[in-house]
């Protein structure tokens, strides 16, 4: 086993059948009882940021994938499962057409690119912490970049310093763990406090929402910082095979009252553009097993 410091821990495998090198999610939390590893080709290219540590690999199956910090961000090859899912669906449950989204983080280019498919919405601010994960994904993961156009307006800053009044209908929130040191102030009082004043009243904000379980904590104390902000805190999930523990959630919060698990707007969605977004997908995700709530005293492990 190799640390290559930031770059990631990089694991040789060999069975005799599989011989290998894999890329070893740095996961420094508390309860690293499992872990992801993808088999990697080359380092493609690495840069410190004055952020973090930024590093593109070729994968053997997985396209291109990106590190920060030594944690696995997201692959070309199946980065649709999480991307259409915290876009596509806040967009089918709005009540009124979205015309004016915030997306902060998202780097990669991913969220933006799904929100490109929507030839509705006006006007699409993206703002990131790092312009340089930016400028290298953009010239290393075309894929991701396919229908950004000129809608966006990109600036490079901290997101909880944004401040808006009430100019957006949709937010989305598309940072890193909060495991992650640069991205804690996405996880603050302050932040949610400015979400408040960004959204309008009719708003949604869809945000990263990690695992109810096995990472309990994130949920629990997520969910509450949420619920003391919106109304209404909803919680989703799908499979997303590179992530660690092969799902990802998605909180929804809002101050409407309304059932997100109907895609009522589905006429919205470029379905035919879609890998994994469809009707039945998106009803499916809100349905939550027993061990996920959290008032239960379930803990499987
Ligand atoms: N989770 C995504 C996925 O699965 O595809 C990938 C996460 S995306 C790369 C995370 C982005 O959040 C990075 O580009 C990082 O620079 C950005 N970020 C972290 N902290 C931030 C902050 N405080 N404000 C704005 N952007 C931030």
């Amino acid at each position: 086993m190799t640390n290559s410091g930031t770059s990631g821990v990089i694991v040789e495998y060999h069975n005799g059948i599989t011989n290998g090198r894999y890329l070893l999610d740095d996961d420094r939390s508390q309860r690293s009882a499992q872990l992801t590893a993808i088999r990697i080709e080359a380092l493609v290219e690495e840069r410190r940021s004055p952020f973090q540590h930024i590093a593109i690999y070729e994968t053997t199956f997985h396209g291109k994938m990106l590190v920060l910090d030594g944690f696995i961000q997201m692959t070309v090859a199946d980065n649709f499962c999480y991307h259409e899912m915290i876009t596509n669906v806040p967009l089918a449950v709005a009540p009124n057409r979205p015309k004016n989204v915030l997306v902060i983080g998202g780097g990669d280019g991913g969220v933006v690119n799904q929100l490109g498919k929507h030839p509705y919405l006006e006007r699409i601010v993206w703002i990131d912490i790092d312009a340089d994960v930016v400028e290298l994904c953009q010239r290393h993961m075309p894929e991701l970049q396919q229908y950004h156009d000129e809608r966006v307006e990109f600036l490079a800053m901290d997101g909880a310093d944004i401040d808006y009044r009430h100019e957006f209908d949709l937010i989305i929130v598309d940072g890193t763990d909060p495991l992650e040191n640069r991205a804690a102030s996405l996880w603050t009082e302050k932040f949610y406090h400015k979400l408040t004043q960004a959204i309008t009243t009719d708003g949604l904000i869809t945000a990263l929402g990690g695992w109810v379980w096995p990472e309990s904590g994130w949920y629990a104390s997520t969910s509450a910082l949420a619920k003391t902000h919106f109304e209404h805190v909803h919680y989703y999930y799908f499979i997303d095979p590179s992530m660690k523990y092969g799902h990802m959630g998605v909180f929804l919060m809002t101050n409407l009252n309304l059932d997100p698990s109907q895609p009522t707007h589905i006429k919205r969605i470029p379905v035919e553009l879609m890998q994994f977004y469809n009707a039945g997908v998106h009803t499916a995700a809100f349905a939550l097993p027993n061990c996920f709530n959290p008032n239960t005293s379930f803990v499987p492990y």
